[in-house]
């Protein structure tokens, strides 16, 4: 996270002032807690970024847990996804484990124990089983403003309830027919304090640990156990779950009871919950349940289509993990929720890659320019036309990889007297300040010479399908020998020597700034049906064999990066990550 005042947020000097207070024993530990359900985003990611941030910023540990304690919908595709994408953002767990690997937890490793934990409470009249309906258990609840009534079941003794929740555990219930509660305070205004939920039955196979349990913990009971039993000191979530924090005190109290708090360097660590805003982007969902139907109902191509707001799109997109840590770190850590402009992250990513992309030509909408005169100084007489001979005059072009870096070196690329260049760079009657090719105008051809347009060949449509015009033998190099000036330059790729690949053009995926604003079931009717335009293009011949995930600048045209799945050498596809075109201004 780059220096800056803003960076100094509320969780750092939280956490500077518990170090100063030597409450940590010795360790600031913090922890990512995804749960194995989908892949990660772009929230995810700031998420990410906080964690392990903070620990790397205190010299501590950031442990990954995976909270696999809701057994519906997790498995090991998502787990094992969840690892590349963090570590790919550049982030390593550290810390003791479970057993697996350092730094690394399965929440549901813990099962055992919060069951124990479960059985302390009830011996100790701290929790009961109730049998209301969800209906009924939601009207006992009531409002905040009016305290809740007790359940029947409430003053149960504690050896019937420990009865009921074996049973509870050794499946003798349906799902919904028993919880068990807390028992805390029916007429707290905060509704999360009125005897909360923290086991329920739910008849469903674990991807870890099979039919092994038919209960499983809430969230609000589970999370304060893993922090503190794994020595979490600060334990950073979003603001929805700020209400919730009474309640994760309160099971932390229990545990300290228990004298099961973690001591380090004579320090009993006692788990603190801080929540910050989540990170909202415009034009896109984030959702898991949303990202998740549009992949299931063939919307995007998958989890990581490059349009989606998941980390492992944004990297199939082209983006570095630096343009998102980046982007993170201007986004901010705040108490206040807001949206975020995609344009920041372009902003982000752009940035970097003028550093660092090699430049290549490419040309998207190619249309043929036959250089009538080419190779005409050995030949006098020749007249070319289109498809020339093998044995037509070749000349090479040297190019910068990239002008602002002068260690990336240069690159060769032939130049045979029949090109492509872009449509869009040819008017037959051009416009006032068109200076790029027509009819009667010199252009310079980048790094090569100038050419002066002659005419054109058009199809029984009136479509442009040649152009024809000569060079000016003595530009070698792209200047004129005599001084002359020529305000146009354009890119263009040798016909003779250029690779056909195809190029994917992506836009938003929502037309809509909110695509929710109708509500989630609506959401799909502002998908951007232009979201995807596949072009088959030309590009100079040092692309043919770039690399998987290899990012370029197209010169004129904007960064792009090679398909980390479908390209292939000799018959490259290239996502486009950004247009060059930058009205973003960061504040
Ligand atoms: P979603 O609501 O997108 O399905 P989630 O919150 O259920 O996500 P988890 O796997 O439970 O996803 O989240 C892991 C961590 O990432 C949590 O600490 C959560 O607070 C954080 N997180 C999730 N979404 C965002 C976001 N948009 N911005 C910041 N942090 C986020
Ligand atoms: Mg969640």
């Amino acid at each position: 996270m780059s220096e800056s005042d803003t960076s100094r947020h509320f969780l750092r000097q939280w956490i500077e002032k518990d170090v100063a207070d030597g409450r940590t024993g010795g360790t600031v530990v913090t922890r990512f807690p995804p749960e194995p359900n989908g892949y990660i985003h772009i929230g995810h990611a700031k998420a990410v970024c906080v964690d392990f941030g903070m620990a790397e910023l205190f010299g501590g540990e950031c442990h990954l847990r995976l909270d696999d304690t809701n057994p519906t919908k997790e498995s090991d595709e998502y787990a094992e996804n969840i690892k590349k994408d963090i570590r790919w953002l550049g982030f390593r767990w550290s810390g003791a484990g479970d057993g697996t690997e350092p730094g690394f937890y399965n929440a549901s490793n813990m099962f055992d124990t919060m069951y124990a934990i479960a059985e302390n409470l009830i011996k100790a009249g701290q929790a009961y089983c109730c049998n209301l309906t969800q209906e009924e258990w939601k009207e006992y609840r009531g409002v905040p403003e009016k305290p809740g009534r007790p359940s029947p079941s409430r003053d149960t003794t504690p050896e019937r309830n420990l009865q009921i929740f074996r049973e509870m555990r050794d499946g003798k219930y349906a799902d919904g027919e028993w919880c068990l509660r807390a028992k805390i305070d029916m007429a707290s205004p905060n509704i999360h304090f009125r005897d909360p939920v923290l086991y329920r039955i739910r008849h469903v196979a674990h991807y870890h640990l099979g039919d092994k349990w038919c209960i499983y913990p809430m969230y609000d009971f589970a999370h304060p156990i893993e922090d503190a039993l794994e020595g979490v000191t600060h334990s950073m979530c979003t603001l929805e779950f700020e209400v919730h924090r009474p309640l994760y005190d309160w099971v932390v109290d229990r545990l300290d009871e228990m004298g099961l708090l973690v001591v380090r360097g004579g320090v009993k660590i006692r788990p603190q919950q801080r929540e910050f805003a989540r990170l909202n982007i415009t034009s896109t969902v984030m959702s898991k349940r949303l990202l998740l139907q549009l992949v299931t109902e063939g919307h995007v191509a998958g989890w990581d289509d490059p349009r989606m707001p998941t980390v492992c799109g944004m990297r199939r997109r082209g983006y570095t993990p630096g343009a998102i840590r980046e982007f993170c770190a201007r986004v901010g850590v705040s108490k206040v929720e807001s949206e975020s402009d995609p344009a920041l992250l372009e902003w982000c990513v752009r940035e970097e890659l003028n550093q660092t992309a090699p430049r290549r030509m490419a040309v998207l909408d190619p249309v043929r320019v036959v250089i009538d005169n080419w190779g005409a100084e050995d030949s006098p007489n020749a007249v070319r036309t289109s498809n020339l001979n093998p044995a037509r005059a070749v000349k090479t072009v040297e190019l910068p990889n990239n002008p602002l870096d002068e260690s990336a070196g240069t690159r060769q690329i032939p130049f045979g007297g029949e090109i492509w260049i872009d449509r869009a760079d040819f008017m037959e009657v051009p416009e006032k300040k068109f200076f790029r090719m027509a009819p009667g105008q010199e252009v310079r051809l980048r790094g090569a010479c100038i050419f002066k347009c002659t005419g054109c060949v058009k199809d029984e449509t009136g479509r442009v399908v040649e152009i024809h015009g000569t060079w000016d033998p003595d530009s070698w190099g792209g200047n004129a020998a005599d001084g002359r000036k020529v305000k146009g330059t354009i890119h263009w790729v040798d016909c003779a020597t250029g690779v056909k690949a195809e190029v994917r053009l992506y836009d938003r995926l929502f037309t809509e700034k909110n695509p929710l604003k109708d509500g989630p079931s609506e959401f799909l009717k502002y998908l951007n049906p232009d979201s995807l335009q596949t072009v088959s293009a030309y590009v100079e011949p040092a692309l043919a064999a770039a690399e998987p995930l290899a990012r370029f600048q197209f010169e004129r045209t904007g960064y792009f990066v090679a398909d980390e799945r479908d390209s292939r050498p000799g018959a490259p596809v290239f996502n486009r990550t950004v247009t060059l075109k930058d009205s973003y201004r960061p504040s």
